[in-house]
């Protein structure tokens, strides 16, 4: 069983790793951004308030956000581990979810920062093409990310659990590094 954050900026390459290891390993994939998209889709109360941060590129404000990730985590399918992608996104939302850890008696194996060079992020959402993947938006997305969601490593670093993963390569070379810290047999 393993527990996993993925971490990184936007474009990094978070979705598609977590949804490429979770269909390999089995372990649950939790995407607060596809929740957030869903629940726009499904047009919920709670999608009518979150659309307007999700088009802005700001962050969904916690209150909207940590009854939905609760009640993802009290699912069955995340009683056998999960891969959290795209939570937390800022020092208050790390607490929560370390706070709500040790009430569930869960503990995150790894925080895994995928690191991508700045301009290949930018290049990569251009041609993404999600709604929110416009070059005013991917920029806003971007700030927030460095002002709000790169502190949120340093959390990580303290508790001694966080691997640094080069994302910048092929997706099946990144996917195999990921396994291999899944696995237990990762090199630093
Ligand atoms: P993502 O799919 O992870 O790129 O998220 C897309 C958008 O959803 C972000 O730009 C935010 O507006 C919102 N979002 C996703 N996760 C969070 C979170 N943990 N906290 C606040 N906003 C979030």
């Amino acid at each position: 069983m393993k527990r996993l954050i993925f971490l990184g900026p936007p474009g990094a390459g978070k979705g598609t790793q977590a949804k490429l290891l979770a269909d390999t390993t089995g372990i649950a994939h939790i995407s607060t951004g596809e929740m957030l998209r869903s629940a726009i889709t499904s047009g919920t109360t709670l999608g009518k308030k979150a659309q307007t941060y999700v088009d802005m590129g700001e962050l969904v404000p916690d209150d909207l956000l940590l009854d939905l990730l609760l009640a993802r985590l009290r699912e069955s399918d995340a009683k056998n581990g999960w891969i959290l992608d795209g939570f937390p996104r800022n020092a208050s939302q790390a607490a929560f979810l370390d706070k709500l850890l040790i009430e569930i008696n869960q503990a995150c194996d790894y925080a895994i920062n995928l690191e991508v060079p700045e301009r290949v992020l930018m290049d990569r959402l251009l041609v993404r093409g999600r709604k929110d993947d416009n070059p005013e938006t991917i920029r806003r997305r971007l700030e927030v990310y460095h002002e709000h969601t790169a502190p949120v490593l340093d959390f990580y670093l303290q508790e001694g659990n966080l691997k640094s993963v080069n994302g910048d390569r092929p997706l099946e070379e990144v996917n195999k590094s990921l396994q291999e810290i899944v696995n237990g047999d990762s090199r630093e």
